[in-house]
């Protein structure tokens, strides 16, 4: 256990948001000597009865472990325990077969964690920090940045309190007040997009002791809690993560108009029984009627603005600063790798918590560094999702992704898949799209090349065979003939490798 106390000089810190990414900054600035005050609008969820967040399970990678890692309070081995390892997708077809998609060819493995355990671990670390601050049921308001002040309304008191710290950082989500705040005196560009689809989370339950439905004895998951779940219907899909419990937490991705349609119990079945079948029969009827028609449906927006910060007075961080889809599983960890990435900018210009001299600089280099990965992450986020829901099951994906896979195995450090790279490892997001996309042009290629030859291939030795075996008719003799086997009329020679050159024409086109 580590007891870190603020220097009698130290800054103070304002963090807006107790959520995931406010929770591990509190951490940082903590056990970096600051004085840090954390304010949530909600209730402290450690006293909460239900949970009331987005997502019940997250899938947390490497850049989440790496920034967990630099937070000396959090035992993340203990917390590792309570996470279920996934080493690759599982496609489920609509007549109940599954298939398995490995992450990764060493067996990498992303990690479904319960997202109110692990903001609860975080709060816990900060809370046992001497100091650390923590005010709940304190709404941000308003604010005045350059000059360090927020005013919270205090939904206890029903009482405004005005506060002053020599850095704000804002961690409140998506929906960011703090962001809000920021855009006039930073100038900031701002841009965001709902995307049509929303999403409805389900619950597969845990097998009982001993039944029969469990995958092993002994077990209570009814299906591989190793893998992440997909029922990829092109236009939309359903996914589904491992809980500890047994249970999986399914969430449903689709337009909204689609769900709208669906009124009544009769059409809820049709549909599922005909996409999700083999799901159907793990939810049960009645639940699924149940929490289709009674969970609420979340909104998927991707937010993109800059700069983050306002000189040396303000900065925010996670969703408050770049919101993305959930499909590429990074949004709690490039919120994370936020703050690890803010730390190591503090390093580089020697802030403390008692010399803050270069704040300014070192926020304006995060702010300029980290926007070009983070507006990387958002896009691959968004072009993640018509590979969850289609791709995974296109024959072309899964060659490419195959000769990818083969290419790493040879060279393991400089041929790295775009999956691979986002997700675990640290390099940076911007260079990750674009290895990815050049790895992505050359297995393409080799695709097209290894098509051409075997189409050409197989056509020349169709003809060999042929005329090995005597096989006679015009179209068998034109075809020998333009194979350069045997001798043939222009006429029907040039036909035949007209032919020939418009299967090539369809090759290309793969
Ligand atoms: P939030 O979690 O939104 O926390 C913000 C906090 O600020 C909240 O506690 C809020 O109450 C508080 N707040 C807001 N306004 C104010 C105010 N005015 N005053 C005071 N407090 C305020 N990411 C992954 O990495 N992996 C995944 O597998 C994954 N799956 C997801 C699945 C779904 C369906 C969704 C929707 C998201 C998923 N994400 C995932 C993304 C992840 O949930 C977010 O990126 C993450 O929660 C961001 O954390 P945050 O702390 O920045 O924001």
């Amino acid at each position: 256990a580590t007891t870190t106390r603020a220097a009698p000089q130290a800054k103070t810190v304002a963090i807006v948001g107790a959520g995931l990414v406010g929770g591990l900054a509190a951490l940082y600035f903590a056990e970096a000597g600051w004085n840090v005050h954390v304010y949530e609008m909600r209730t402290d969820i450690r006293n909460e009865k239900f949970s009331r967040e987005r997502s019940i399970n997250l899938a947390l990678s490497e850049r989440g472990l790496s920034a967990l890692r630099g937070a000396r309070g959090v035992d993340l081995r203990a917390l590792m325990e309570l996470a279920v390892p996934m080493q690759g997708r599982m496609i489920h077809a609509r007549d109940g077969t599954q298939v398995s998609q490995p992450y990764g060819v060493f067996g990498e493995c992303i990690n479904s964690v319960d997202r109110r355990m692990l903001n609860e671990v975080l709060l816990d670390a900060a809370n046992a920090l001497p100091n650390v601050q923590m005010y709940f049921q304190h709404e941000l308001r308003s604010a005045s940045l350059d000059a360090g002040q927020c005013v919270f309304f205090n939904r206890t008191t029903n009482e405004s309190v005005t506060v002053h710290a020599d850095l704000v950082v804002g961690a409140d989500g998506a929906h960011s007040a703090i962001r809000r705040e920021l855009m006039r005196p930073a100038r900031m560009d701002y841009a965001q997009q709902y995307i049509d689809s929303v999403y409805l989370e389900l619950t597969i339950p845990p097998a009982a002791k001993g039944s029969p439905q469990a995958i092993e004895p002994g077990s209570q998951f009814v299906l591989d809690p190793h893998h992440l779940h997909i029922w990829p219907r092109k236009t939309y899909m359903m996914i589904a993560l491992p809980n500890p419990d047994g249970s999986f937490t399914c969430t449903v991705f689709a337009p909204s108009s689609m769900l709208d349609a669906i009124q009544t119990p009769a059409a809820l079945f049709d549909l599922f029984e005909r996409d999700f079948g083999d799901a159907v029969a793990l939810i049960g009827r009645d639940r699924l009627e149940r929490e289709f028609f009674n969970n609420p449906r979340g909104p998927l927006i991707t937010v993109k603005c800059g700069p983050y910060h306002l000189g040396d007075k303000a900065v925010i961080i996670g969703d408050a600063a770049h919101a993305m889809v959930p499909f590429y599983g990074q949004g709690m960890n490039c919120g994370f790798e936020d703050v690890r990435v803010l730390f190591e900018h503090f390093q580089r210009h020697g802030v403390s918590a008692t010399d803050a001299r270069q704040l300014g600089a070192a926020l304006a280099q995060y702010s300029a560094a980290r926007h070009t990965d983070v507006a990387a992450m958002c896009d691959l986020a968004l072009a993640n999702y018509t590979e969850m829901r289609a791709s995974v099951i296109s024959t072309k994906y899964l060659a490419c992704r195959w000769i990818e896979r083969v290419l790493h195995l040879v060279a393991p450090r400089t041929i790295v898949p775009l999956y691979t790279l986002v997700s675990f490892t640290n390099v940076p997001y911007a260079e990750c799209m674009s290895r990815g996309r050049a790895l992505r042009k050359t297995s393409e290629t080799i695709l097209k090349v290894v098509s051409a030859v075997s189409v050409v291939g197989g056509l020349v030795g169709t003809a060999w065979v042929a005329k090995r075996a005597g096989v006679r008719g015009p179209m068998v003799r034109a075809w020998i003939a333009a194979m350069g086997l045997a001798p043939a009329h222009d006429a029907v020679r040039n036909g035949a490798i007209a032919l020939l050159e418009g299967a090539l024409a369809q090759v290309k086109q793969l």
